[in-house]
């Protein structure tokens, strides 16, 4: 039995009602992007049609109303991850922040920031360290920071299993690792990474960490200063919330000492024509025009996952994860990445059928009302670690049901015999 009542969570996403090629919608691609509750889209509407004002400047009523809407859901957001609204960087979601922060760690190799930014600076034969499982996202934003430094990028391997490989990760930190970066969950895998070891490995070696928490947020308590990490990205469109909307968390002595990435408007004290002088953050890594309308919906999501408490969604994501693992594992032909035993993991599962190109066991999943996700999903060197180019991955949400499940294992049963591949 689940830990909530996922039928009637079901009747707050109005997008769920509908009927795709002549079957009910069976949704499992949040991984990619969540479904939005009602009271997400009515708290952006709401705030659009009532209160809408440019926000920290104007002495209109409205504006006052909109800057106290914005940073009440910064506190709230903040809250979520166990953050105090300062610590809480808004962006546009988990990629710029995560290139917030590289480009940072690189101005300050310029020589940008103020003197304490000097900390960050990067010379030729530094060390980045990453896994081989990333997100482009956390990889990307890495070679373009080595390159233009000349650190190095050292990459943690993954085993079969779908574990990192944590003696290798020892092996691999030490005296010239400046930078730990990894995935707090795999957007492939869904297996829980164990954040503890691996910041007491960079803490030990003095690196800074930064976690890619945009797979994890949505499913399970997240505790960012109790995790330890210095600095973490989440993206608001995979939980419940907005698109063009995330958060950058920092511990307050790493973002005092950031340098900005993007400069401009609102970020600032002081200007001349010559210089300027920055705001402390999170102002001074917000320039320009905020995501608003964004933020209050983000921070609707998040009261909306509170109210329902974040141990029975996870609670609720593993009896679903299990359901949908022990199902896949039962089909002939179904290869499952990652299947180790015995970790904690959210509600996604990625996986080859043999003798079926994805794409094509994607098109038949869909022309049964089952929205799933095809290809690398962003995570071109893990497939290719594992011998494919593409998978098929279903992800579940808060408001996934068992029949969900059902329905999808029973459509992947039938891939196989309907493009006449033999067992
Ligand atoms: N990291 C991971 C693990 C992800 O799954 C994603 C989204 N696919 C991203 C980063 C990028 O997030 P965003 O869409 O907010 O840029």
């Amino acid at each position: 039995a689940s830990a909530l009542d996922a039928e009637a969570l079901r009747a707050d996403f109005p997008i769920l009602r509908q009927e795709v090629n002549g079957h009910p919608l069976v949704y499992l691609d949040s991984g990619a992007t969540s479904q939005k509750p009602q009271a997400v889209i009515d708290a952006e509407v709401d705030f659009l049609t009532h209160t809408n004002s440019a926000v920290h400047r104007g002495a209109h009523t409205l504006a006052a109303e909109s800057t106290d809407a914005f940073e009440d859901a910064r506190e709230a957001v903040a809250g979520f991850v166990g953050a105090d609204a300062e610590q809480l960087v808004w962006t546009s979601g988990a990629t710029a922040g995560l290139n917030l922060v590289a480009y940072s760690i690189g101005n300050a190799t310029a020589g940008r920031g103020a003197p304490a930014s000097a900390r960050f600076a990067l010379k030729p034969g530094d060390e980045i360290v990453l896994t081989e499982t990333e997100h482009h996202a956390n990889l990307i934003p890495w070679q373009e920071l080595a390159a233009r430094t000349g650190a190095r990028l050292r990459h943690i391997p993954v085993r079969d299993d779908g574990t990192l490989d944590l003696e290798a990760a020892s092996a691999l930190i030490g005296a010239r690792t400046r930078i730990v970066a990894f995935p707090h969950v795999s957007n492939v895998l869904g297996i829980v990474n164990p954040v503890a070891e691996l910041v007491a490995m960079a803490t030990d070696a003095g690196a800074l960490t930064v976690l890619d928490a945009c797979q994890s947020a949505p499913h399970l308590p997240v505790d960012l200063p109790a995790l330890g990490v210095d600095l973490a990205v989440f993206s608001g469109h995979k939980m419940l919330g907005p698109y063009a909307v995330g958060g950058l968390y920092g511990r307050e002595d790493v973002l005092a000492d950031l340098p900005p990435f993007l400069t401009g408007g609102s970020m600032i004290t002081t200007v001349t024509l010559d210089e300027a002088d920055y705001l402390p953050p999170p102002q001074r890594f917000e320039a320009g025009t905020q995501p608003v309308s964004q933020a209050i919906g983000l921070a609707a999501a998040v009261r909306y996952l509170e109210a329902i408490g974040m141990p029975a969604v996870h609670a609720h994501e593993a009896h679903l994860e299990r359901r949908m693992r022990d199902g896949l594992r039962e089909i002939p032909g179904v290869r499952l990445l990652g299947d180790a035993e015995g970790v904690e993991r959210v509600a996604l599962s990625a996986f080859d059928v043999e003798g079926v190109h994805a794409h094509d066991a994607g098109q038949f999943l869909d022309s049964r009302g089952v929205a799933v996700r095809v290809g690398h999903h962003c995570a071109q060197p893990l497939h290719r670690r594992y011998g494919l180019t593409a998978t098929v991955r279903a992800s579940a949400a808060v408001f996934t049901t068992d029949a969900d499940v059902d329905v999808f294992l029973d459509a992947v049963s039938g891939i196989r015999s309907f493009f006449g591949v033999t067992a």
